[in-house]
């Protein structure tokens, strides 16, 4: 069966011993390994291999030249000890799902093809969605070519390092031009679908998100030899915003998350020089969330410190109609919306015509290693694409 066997072959790829998740980081060796992979399924089942200029995998059936075609997959990189849910489940499903098409003999009257975004995440250079957001132009290629990971390696660099140009990096209107449909098959992050006791769910909506770096400064001292009050520890400041960035949230109803430091020098009995932390604010609307920032902001400017603004999503609507023809096909599934953001979002902003697909998680955890669904529950989501490109795809007008 497609669906365990692609899964048993991915199950090892980038796997922390220590802590049982991911480090898929994109163009890392693990994330080659898994590009690999994905262009030996295309070749596998005689799909047309293309990367565009964005760096994402594209694996076609037919000509999405002649005319735009339906394209179904997600991404195959991780967060820091990631799970193995987020991404690789919407790719195998695609694989899957054409696999059980081809079973029954489905002859597609428009193209369809399986995508492989690159850097979805965002856990190597800061940027989540950097692929489908160059694909689109939403990111600049000299901004993205400049960013640099935790070891001061920019993207270019890691670029060339994996084989690729990188003064080709930008904006592919060729390649976005192929795509007629997008359909996004995702590990639902939270408890709706558990709530609801339904194995999938179709996508209405991203909430508007963003990533702030706040800046702090101090003052590099002896941890013994500097009286309390002659410090400039940066690191109060830093708990202090992180605790006022968590009353804020709860003040104005939205997520405000910390996940991410940095200290300078780093070390056991310095008094830090500088801390960097990382805001990564969400909720329903979008002028709470910017309320919260300007708050946060305020009180960083009381610090002596600074904010930056690396990255805004505004709240993304997908495919109304597409959304209720797609809840009508799968047996009146629920339409659910989400704070997590996902490349189809970005899509969606490009005026691509997408949907996304859920598939439950019985405990919503992800982004760790918890992350989970149930076997049956992948496989009604295998289901549910398939019928999907069935639908759109076998549609000849
Ligand atoms: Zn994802």
């Amino acid at each position: 069966m497609t669906f365990a066997r692609l899964w048993a072959e991915l199950e090892p790829v980038g796997r922390s011993a220590a802590s049982g998740g991911y480090r898929r980081f994109a163009w890392t060796d693990a994330d080659l390994q898994l590009r690999e992979w994905f262009a030996a399924q295309a070749e596998a089942r005689g799909l047309d291999l293309t990367t565009d200029r964005a760096g994402n995998q594209w694996a076609w059936s037919g000509d999405p030249d002649a005319r735009p075609g339906v394209v179904v997959g997600s991404h195959l990189d991780s967060v820091p000890d990631g799970g193995a849910y987020d991404g690789p489940l919407g790719v195998i499903s695609a694989f899957a799902a054409l696999d059980a098409l081809a079973e029954r003999g489905f002859a597609p009257a428009r193209p369809v093809g399986v995508v492989n975004f690159a850097d979805e995440e965002g856990a190597r250079f800061g940027i989540a969605c950097a692929g489908s957001r160059l694909l689109t132009g939403a990111l600049d290629a000299d901004r993205a070519r400049g960013l640099r990971d935790g070891d001061g390696v920019t993207m270019a660099e890691a670029l060339t390092r994996a084989g690729r140009e990188p003064e080709h990096l930008g904006h592919d209107e060729e390649v976005l031009r192929r795509i007629g449909t997008f359909v996004e098959l995702h590990v639902e992050q939270g408890r709706g679908l558990a709530d609801l006791r339904r194995p999938v769910a179709v996508g209405t909506a991203i909430w508007p998100h963003g990533r702030w770096r706040i800046d702090l400064p101090g003052e590099a001292n002896h941890a013994g030899t500097t009286r309390l009050a002659d410090r400039r520890d940066p690191m109060l400041a830093l708990a202090d915003v992180i605790q006022r960035a968590r009353a804020a949230a709860e003040r104005y109803g939205v997520f405000a998350t910390c996940g991410k430091v940095r200290v300078e020098p780093n070390g056991v009995n310095a008094i830090p020089s500088h801390v960097s932390v990382w805001l990564d604010a969400r909720g329903g609307e979008s002028d709470r969330v910017e309320a919260l920032v300007a708050d946060v902001g305020r009180l960083v400017a009381d610090h002596g410190g600074a904010i930056t603004g690396e990255s805004w999503t505004d709240r993304t609507g997908f495919d109304a109609t597409l959304a209720d023809r797609l809840a009508r096909l799968l047996g009146d599934a629920p339409q659910l919306d989400t704070g997590a953001g996902h490349d189809a979002g970005i899509l969606a902003n490009a005026g691509v015509p997408t949907a996304m697909l859920f598939v439950r998680n019985p405990t919503g955890v992800s982004h760790s290693p918890a992350e989970f669904a149930e076997q049956d529950d992948c496989l009604a989501g295998v289901a549910a694409l398939a019928a999907a490109i069935e639908d759109l795809a076998g549609d000849a007008v």
